[in-house]
């Protein structure tokens, strides 16, 4: 630790110009002075005051050779130590000979990435220039006058041409390739401009941030030249739509960002919002094909009397996902609610991984029952979390939430780890349960150990399904998924494709997986006694599902017209709350002795044309 009555000496007596400047993790040519000492300010005009906060370019002076220039930006961009002698100017424009050197540092703690620059002012030594006189240029001197003449011309040139370069990678480190609008980098240093504006000088400002909702889609459907049309289309629009002392900015992919001082009023801000959305309305047409692609935006203002201005980046990426979930195409606030609703999913957040290090997660169990013969043919596991003070909680209060915070794998291991000793303690009901099913995340399913862990519980792999959602394996067909479901295949263990209906493809995945059990969604169910297109596409379900040889599985069977009907429409399974909600082991345990495994009466002959009634009465 240095003594900073040493520090404030170099501050004070040290005759070489120095500073430091703190770059930008990406680009060593962007940078911001956040120190300098007298000696500094002496030689180049710059008070301590005027230069800190300011960039790197305030040293490229207008006598600055091109080429000296463009080999400070090189030197820089690749984080290369560096010593030039070179003209350039001080503040007031005055020239001056220098010496300037540039030595990175870097902070192991932080990982900032610093310059310490230094200069030393040099003598004015450059030659005289050559002084050609007519008179003594003899006829045979001419040749090489005529020489060195073009000798200048090409340097002129070479200059020219350096000169041009130096300017385009200067653009290029700031511009964004594609749309020409500032990018990333350059947004982030112009946000902490505007941000010491805001507390120097209290410029309030907004933040509109921009997503595209359906970019996927054109790209995919349309292709990626029409997706970058759009692209350059929508900046040409914001471009458009915004003055020149607003900065617009595209942060990569179908992202953009604009920052606009608030003015008097903040109605002109939601009035550029609801421009931004009006026009990206109409669908968006490329080679005579058309594609509707609506954009969210989300708005946030930098106030002065925020404590962490830099937060207002995050507000507006909150109010923009507040946007996208009240169903796209419009633009939101940033408010309080959203703020607390933000805080309230962090604390989830840490607590859920407090919650995977205490194992607080348990198993429930829902009991699948064989349609034919009315008896428990299986059990789904789901997961449970025993929450220290709110009690069990069921997985929509805490699922989505895991699943963004990349854990639910984490999760599946946790209840998996379970369900061994949950099966043994089933079986000493002493009533046969045939199978129990898991579920599975995709991040479980691209999971090496997953086969492993199966292997090694000890659970008979005959006795286990493992229930996945198409979605995920269409999302995520990874070689290790398409391995883990062929270990799966070979060990013995049951396929059951989950949720069957609500995937985007839903026949091709179901050709892919090639599941042993279908699941047919709860949502297609319920509805088959109200709405009048409900009973054929279950009933095309199911013939899918048979005539591709598998079981087939209703889900959400919630009354005995349900059961009775879906029985009657050749389902193999049901599952519902009419025959058991999910419940605890011990609550499953004592239901089986109870019920001795029968939890609905067997399909007689009887009851067959009992059915054929009921189904009579219901159509
Ligand atoms: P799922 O796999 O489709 O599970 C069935 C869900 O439907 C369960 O909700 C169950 O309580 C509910 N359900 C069953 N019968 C009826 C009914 O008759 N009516 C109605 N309205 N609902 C019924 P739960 O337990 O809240 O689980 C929700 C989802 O969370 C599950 O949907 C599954 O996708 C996921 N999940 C549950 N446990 C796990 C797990 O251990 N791992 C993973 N990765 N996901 C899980
Ligand atoms: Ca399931
Ligand atoms: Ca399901």
């Amino acid at each position: 630790m240095i003594p900073p009555q040493i520090f404030s000496q170099i501050n004070d007596k040290c005759s070489e110009g120095l500073a430091l400047a703190l770059a930008s993790d990406e680009d060593g040519a962007i940078m911001e002075f956040q120190w300098c000492n007298k000696a500094f300010s002496k030689i180049t005009g710059y008070a301590a005051s005027e230069a800190i906060g300011q960039r790197g370019t305030i040293l490229i002076g207008a006598d600055m050779e091109q080429g000296v220039h463009l080999y400070i930006i090189e030197k820089l961009m690749k984080w290369e130590n560096f010593s030039t002698k070179t003209l350039n100017n001080r503040k007031n424009g005055e020239t001056y000979w220098q010496r300037m050197s540039w030595t990175h540092l870097s902070d192991p703690e932080t990982g900032d990435h610093w310059w310490l620059c230094s200069i030393i002012e040099l003598e004015d030594d450059r030659p005289e220039p050559a002084t050609i006189d007519a008179k003594d240029l003899a006829a045979s001197d001419h040749e090489s006058f005529v020489r060195a003449v073009e000798q200048v011309h090409l340097l002129e040139k070479e200059n020219a041409r350096l000169h041009q370069l130096a300017r385009s990678v200067a653009k290029d480190a700031n511009e964004d390739a594609l749309t020409g609008l500032s990018n990333r980098r350059h947004f982030e240093v112009e946000l902490k401009t505007w941000i010491e504006n805001l507390k120097k000088h209290g410029t309030e400002f907004a933040v509109l941030y921009i997503d595209l909702d359906r970019f996927k889609f054109v790209n995919d459907s349309l292709g990626h030249d029409a997706g970058d049309r759009l692209l350059v289309s929508v900046a040409d629009m914001l471009r458009d739509l915004t003055d020149t002392s607003d900065l617009v900015a595209r942060l990569g992919g179908d992202e953009f960002v604009i920052l606009k001082p608030l003015g008097d009023t903040a109605l002109n801000i939601s009035s550029l919002a609801d421009e931004i959305v009006k026009r990206t309305q109409t669908p968006f047409t490329c080679d005579g094909k058309s594609a509707a692609c609506s954009a969210s935006v989300g708005v946030a203002i930098a106030k002065t009397k925020m404590d962490n201005p830099q937060q207002v980046v995050t507000d507006a990426d909150e109010a923009l996902y507040h946007a996208k979930s009240q169903g796209k195409g419009r633009w939101s606030f940033f408010t309080e609610e959203m703020h607390a609703k933000s805080i309230a999913t962090k604390q989830l957040s840490s607590d859920l991984l407090l919650a995977c290090e205490r194992r607080e997660f348990i198993p429930y169990f829902q009991p699948l029952i064989d349609a034919t013969t009315g008896r428990i043919s299986s059990a789904e596991m789901l997961v449970r979390w025993d929450h220290p003070t709110r009690g069990i909680l069921a997985p929509a209060a805490f699922l989505e939430t895991a699943a963004n915070m990349g854990i639910l794998k984490r999760i599946d291991e946790i209840i998996f780890a379970s369900l061994s000793e949950a099966l043994a303690y089933l079986d000493e009901a002493n009533i046969d349960l045939p199978r129990v099913a898991v579920n599975v995340s995709a991040g479980r399913l691209a999971d090496p150990s997953f086969i492993h862990d199966i292997r090694s519980s000890g659970i008979d792999p005959a006795r286990l399904t493992i229930e996945i959602l198409e979605s995920v394996y269409l999302d995520r067909m990874g070689d290790v998924v398409r391995w883990t479901i062929d270990e799966l295949d070979e060990l013995g263990v049951t396929i059951a494709l989950d949720d069957f209906g609500t995937g985007h493809a839903s026949v091709s995945g179901l050709l892919e997986i090639r599941p042993d059990i279908l699941k047919i969604d709860r949502h297609f169910i319920q509805p088959i006694f109200d709405e009048a297109s409900a009973t054929p596409l279950v009933e095309s379900i199911i013939s899918i599902g048979k005539g591709l040889g598998m079981l087939v599985v209703a889900e959400g069977v919630e009354t005995e017209e349900h059961a009775r009907l879906l029985r009657e429409m050749g389902c193999d399974y049901l599952q519902g709350f009419y025959f058991g909600r999910p419940m605890s082991k011990e609550d499953l345990r004592a239901m089986l002795i109870e019920t001795e495994g029968q939890f609905w009466p067997q399909q007689s002959a009887d009851s067959e044309s009992g059915n054929i009634r009921a189904l009579g009465q219901a159509v």
